[in-house]
């Protein structure tokens, strides 16, 4: 966006797939990484691609504990007894311990060696009958194989199966989810690079709002968005600012975003949104983008209303972030040009906390990961039946609040509870949201609907 596009607002409707571009062509990729040992890396992005310095396995070996002979055993008629194929037990070998000829074997074929899960697979056999499909004989010292479909190379784990020296084994961007920790470590590698926290200012507004500790009042309720908000950000691995709950107070107001932008990297808040008489949010950061020497507004809100249920109003916009102090009052004899600070992305969220909760989801969780520069993995959708009919109007994209299920190898999808904007104890127990996009009408029972998986 060009930052001096005037602060106004246009009143119309936005798509949310307009919406989503136009934030997504907004934000800009963080550049700042940092070394961390694997253990402080967890839910963080990385910020280079990781080259595997070994093969994964290291050596063939066995996938179970048994017997390892060599393939050709199996077709030798002279091993074969009506029981099934006979191998001399001539060794054994633990996981560990590899196995080491104390002379060079005089044959590999009628032989087996006993081995371990995990165990190097001896030189020249190449395939492990399991423990429990052979039966063994003490005083002969021998096994007979009684499965008959066993194959050459059968219950073997290949040198490199897994991963290839010198090759990529984690991309730039990828998150450090539990099993991405664990195959860095496969690699022997003990500290990665990744991309540093964002750091996400948020704050609640409403006079009604209380904070935790604060007893019950009249018309009041407690801030539910802070701590939504608090666990999407975590999810994200954000450093999150928490700047609390500000009243309907324009000079408060101002005072939280003014220290929200002196700290953070984007800035999220919720409440005040609309058009009533105590909504400040579009208003603040309209005077925020002004608020400079020069009087020209940089930034503002790009839009605030999106075409959409729930969620419809919620203000996007950038602010400028004076490095030097929160006092954004420029010397206006100064010859230097300091009008170009940074801009920081700013989410005004409605009040409704499942309003809250969605407009994260689809526009705030997109935008962050392409600022912490993280491959993103938001809003994939599956298909499925949906076991009643929906109302729905066209004209907006609607999200609702269902479970889905597997039923006879098909997805079936249920609208639970309660669908106000302002109802958590139905997004507490709903497992995806239905989305119906902007042609949809009405939903019958049976047709196939789109859905989006909560975690
Ligand atoms: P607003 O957008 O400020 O008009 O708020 C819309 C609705 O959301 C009102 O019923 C508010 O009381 C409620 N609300 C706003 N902020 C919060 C919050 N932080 N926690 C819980 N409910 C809220
Ligand atoms: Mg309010």
């Amino acid at each position: 966006m060009n930052p001096s596009t005037a602060a106004t607002y246009q009143q119309i409707d936005k798509s949310v797939s307009e919406s989503l571009e136009q934030i997504l062509s907004t934000v800009k990729a963080s550049e700042l990484s940092e070394t961390l040992p694997l253990f402080s890396a967890f839910n963080k992005v990385l910020a280079q691609a990781i080259i595997s310095p070994i093969n994964v396995p290291p050596h063939n070996n066995s996938a179970m504990d048994g017997y390892a002979f060599n393939g050709q055993s199996l077709d030798a008629e002279a091993l074969k007894t009506p029981e099934g194929i006979r191998l001399k037990i001539i060794g054994e070998t633990f996981a560990g311990h590899p196995f080491v000829p104390t002379e060079p074997l005089p044959t590999l074929v009628g032989v087996c060696i006993k081995i371990t899960t995990g165990a190097v697979m001896p030189e020249g056999f190449d395939t492990v009958v399991p423990k429990e499909n052979c039966s063994f004989n003490e005083t002969m010292q021998s096994i007979v194989i009684s499965d008959t479909k066993i194959k050459t190379g059968d219950n073997r784990r290949l040198c490199g199966e897994d991963l290839q020296k010198d090759l990529p084994a984690l991309q730039k961007g990828q998150k450090l989810t539990p099993a991405a920790l664990g195959l860095i470590a496969s690699l022997g590698i003990a500290k990665v690079s990744v991309m540093r926290p964002l750091k996400v200012a948020y704050f609640s507004t409403g006079d009604e709002i209380l904070s935790l500790g604060d007893l019950p009042r009249h018309g009041a309720v407690y801030d539910s968005n802070r701590y939504t908000v608090f666990g999407m950000l975590s999810q994200l691995g954000c450093e999150v600012i928490d700047l609390g709950c500000i009243p309907d107070q324009p000079e408060q107001l101002k005072a939280a975003y003014l220290q929200a932008l002196a700290k953070a990297d984007c800035i999220i808040t919720s409440g005040g949104v609309s058009v009533g008489e105590a909504d400040f949010t579009k208003t603040m950061m309209a005077e925020l983008a002004r608020n400079n020497s020069a009087k020209t507004p940089l930034g503002g809100v790009e839009f605030w209303r999106i075409a959409m249920r729930p969620g419809r109003p919620m203000a996007f916009g950038l602010l400028p972030q004076y490095t030097s102090n929160i006092d954004v009052d420029l010397d206006p004899s100064s010859d230097s040009d300091p009008h170009s600070p940074r801009m920081i992305p700013v989410f005004g969220l409605p009040g409704n906390p499942v309003a809250v909760m969605v407009t994260f989801m689809i526009f705030v969780k997109a935008a962050l990961e392409k600022m912490q520069g993280a491959i993103s993995n938001s809003s994939r959708l599956i298909s499925a039946i949906s076991s009643s009919a929906i109302r729905k109007k066209p004209g907006r994209t609607e999200y609702q609040r269902a479970f889905l299920s597997l039923k006879n190898q098909q997805n079936y999808v249920q609208l639970i509870g309660n669908q106000g904007s302002g109802v958590l104890s139905s997004m507490t127990s709903a497992n995806c949201l239905v989305v119906l996009g902007p042609e949809q009408g009405n939903v019958q029972e049976g047709d196939w609907v789109q859905v989006m998986l909560l975690d």
